[in-house]
Parts: structure tokens; sequence; C-alpha cells
């Protein structure tokens, strides 16, 4: 694989900052986008754009099979049974949100329990505290270790007759972790209980196969995988979505509407109210198709092999911690330098054309955990080299001689 051939695909990789070259470390946050994605929707605005699904002429048509088109995509890459169980939304938050909301609607009722993890992102926290606000059920949370693995004997004991459903992440956005979701799926399904998958920080990483990992509900937002903002997925097995009921109300998503009684259409479009961003979801099967054209597999083996030269080069810098060392890790390092305050080392670092990002990561809970504020946090794709790994190392070492 030459990744110096893939970079050519990112034209924002060969821009400055500050007179220097770019160096993206930031692809947890969002990834960079390929040519091919990027003209996709400018093309689709020149010569398709129309509004899907309720128009008998040319464009419409043309528009409304490249968006159903993008929804066989996404069906494929993640090898869900039917195109019904995939419900286009504006991101992983949105989705979290509308199964949050709507099974929660119908399946959850008060002294009921969701079973989440201390390394959530505060998607796969806040709306469940919504509803524990207007539903008044409980929050479980299932503790890791100091490597950053959650302890899957404290997980079992978790479990209780009022358990309803568990949500859980696949990789921290934090600590780089992969969790064992398959196993902890299985567990939750032996007592009978459905499993929600954040896969916003595994989709653009590793191999995702809902059937595979037999999961319930899965979620994953475009913009970290190649595609544009604005659009996501929210995978659910046919048998829970035919019971729930919509999220929001509208266009779209009704057979029939009179101020008597209204009929709800069918999955998916029950779930999808109003235009979508069908400009979006073309970019989004472009950049899987992008990534499947690479080899999911392929893109893998180099990012495992990046990580693990940066914690090896990253371990040897006197002062350095590194958060998160889980054997099974995805391609997210989150450190500290000394006492060097995190947004002091991110500002620096961008000085030298060093993108990272620094903070909580929107996973207060998890900072709590470790006994820390923030962290800065290096997060590679398939474009990073070891040249850009030995810049950072440099750049870290550099910042650390100015204080
Ligand atoms: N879940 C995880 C694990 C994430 O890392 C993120 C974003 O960083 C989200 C959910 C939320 O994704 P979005 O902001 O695209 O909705």
């Amino acid at each position: 694989m030459d990744i110096h051939k893939i970079r050519e695909d990112f034209p924002i990789l060969s821009r400055k900052v500050y007179g220097k070259p770019l160096i993206y470390l930031d692809n947890a946050a969002t990834t960079q986008k390929p040519r091919l994605v990027i003209d996709s929707l400018v093309d689709e605005y020149y010569s398709v754009n129309a509004n899907v699904h309720r128009g008998v002429h040319y464009l419409s048509q043309q528009a409304t099979e490249l968006h159903e088109g993008s929804r066989a995509t996404v069906r494929e890459f993640i090898n869900a049974r039917s195109t019904n169980e995939v419900i286009f939304t504006r991101g992983t938050t949105e989705s979290i949100n509308l199964i949050v909301s709507s099974f929660g609607e119908e399946f959850m009722q008060e002294g009921d329990e969701v079973i989440l993890s201390v390394m959530e992102h505060h998607s796969n926290i806040v709306p469940w505290q919504l509803l524990a606000a207007r539903k008044g059920i409980a929050i479980k949370v299932i503790p890791m270790n100091d490597k950053g693995e959650l302890l899957l004997d404290e997980y079992e004991k978790l479990f209780s007759e009022k358990t309803k459903i568990v949500s859980v992440t696949q990789v921290s956005n934090v600590l780089g972790t992969v969790n064992p979701i398959k196993e902890m799926i299985a567990t939750a399904h032996a007592h009978g209980v459905p499993f929600l998958v954040d896969a916003a920080q595994s989709i653009p990483h590793i191999k995702v196969d809902v059937q595979d990992l037999d999961a319930d509900f899965l979620v994953f937002s475009a913009h970290k995988v190649y595609g544009p903002t604005g659009v996501g997925v929210l995978y659910g097995k046919e048998e829970w979505l035919d019971r729930m009921p919509p999220y929001q109300g509208g266009g779209e998503m009704i057979q029939h509407v009179s101020f008597e009684k209204t009929t709800f259409n069918e999955l998916p479009f029950k779930f999808e109210a109003g235009t979508p961003d069908y400009i979006g979801t073309t970019g989004l099967a472009k950049a899987l198709d992008y990534v499947t054209g690479i080899g999911i597999e392929n893109i893998a083996a180099h990012e495992h092999e990046l990580t693990a030269y940066a914690m090896q080069r990253m371990k040897e810098i006197p002062g350095l911690r590194i958060f998160g060392e889980a054997p099974h890790k995805s391609s997210v390092i989150s450190f500290l330098m000394g006492d060097i305050h995190h947004f002091d080392m991110g500002t620096l670092l961008d000085r030298l054309g060093i993108a990272v990002r620094t903070g909580h990561h929107c996973a207060q809970p998890l900072m709590q955990r470790l006994g820390i504020e923030g962290t800065v946090r290096a997060s590679l794709a398939i474009y990073n080299t070891k040249e850009e790994i030995d810049a950072l190392v440099a750049g870290i070492e550099r910042v650390s001689k100015m204080f």
C-alpha cells in the first residue's frame, strides 16, 4: 500500500499552516475527505439536485436512485440483512437520541435500567440522563482497569430483571481501547437484553459486521469515515425497529395523514421525517466505497503498525504518560507530558503545524476516573505516516524544553 499515493487523494493534506506542512492528527474528531467524496457533493449539486422520493420527474428519480443506492452501499458495508435496517440520520449523536427516545418510550418504565460504560462519549450518556429525568430510569456503569479495559466480571454483575438495554462504544475515543463487543453482546443476549453499539470510532478502523456481532443497534457518523458532515447511520434489527414508535413527525415518515388519524410509513422511512441529506448520503457511499477499495484490513494493518511505532517512540520520552494501554487498541493516543497543561501542549504543537486535540474529548466521566482534567490526543488515519509520528515526537520534545 502506497501511503504517499493515498495522501494525494486528500487535497487538504498538501496545505500549509503557519507556513509549515500540515500534520493532521485529529482524525478521531473528524477525518479529511478524499477528492472523490468532495467531487461527488459538487457534482450532485451541479447536475442531479432534486428532492428525493416524491418526484415523478427525471431529476428526482435520479436523485432518489443515488440516495437509495447509498443505503444499499451502507447495508453492504456493515452487512445488514436489509436496507430496511439502515436509517439515515444527522450523525452518531442523533442516532443515539433516536434510539433512546423511541426505544425508551416503548420499552422502558420507571425503575428500569440501562447499562453504559465509564468510557462513553457524552452523546451516549446525556440522552440516557434526559430519559432518566423524563421517565425515572436508572443508569448502571461498567468500570474499567488502569489499562483502560472494561471489567467484564463487573459488567455481568450489573444485569438485573430491570435491565432493558446495554449501550457501549466499540472503540474509546480517548483511550483507543477496542472493547470485546461481540462477547459483551452475547452476555447481554444471554440475559435477554438488546445491545446498542456506538461504532463512531470503530467504523473507520476495523471491520464492522452487524450480523457477526449480532448487534441490535449500531450507530456511526459519516464524517469520521472520510465522508461528509451532517450524515449518520442508525442500523437496527428490523424486529426492534418495527416495534418502535417514530422519533420525529413530518413528511416522508407517513403513509396517510388526516386530522383524525395518521398512519406511518414502512421502514426505513418511518424514522426519516423531512427531506434527508441526499447529497450527503451520496458522499457517504463514495467514502465507504473508497475504504472498501483500499480494504479495511489494509487500513487496520497500517494504522496498527503506525500506532505501535508511535507508542514505542512516545514511551521513550521521559515524563510522558500515555492513557490507554489495552492490548487491543485502535489508533488513538492520549497523553500528558510532565505537568504541562494539555491546552498549552496542543497550542504549541499547532504552531509547528501539528493538529492534535486537547481537553476532555466529551468524556468527562472518564477524565474523572483517570483523575485528570484532560489529555492531548493524537489520532491516526490511513494517510498518516511514520515521518509525521517522528515530527510529533520531536514537537513534544521541543515544547517540553520550553517549560
Ligand atoms: N461516540 C463516540 C465514541 C465519538 O467519538 C463521537 C464523536 O467524537 C460521538 C459519539 C459523536 O459523534 P457525532 O458528533 O458525529 O454525532
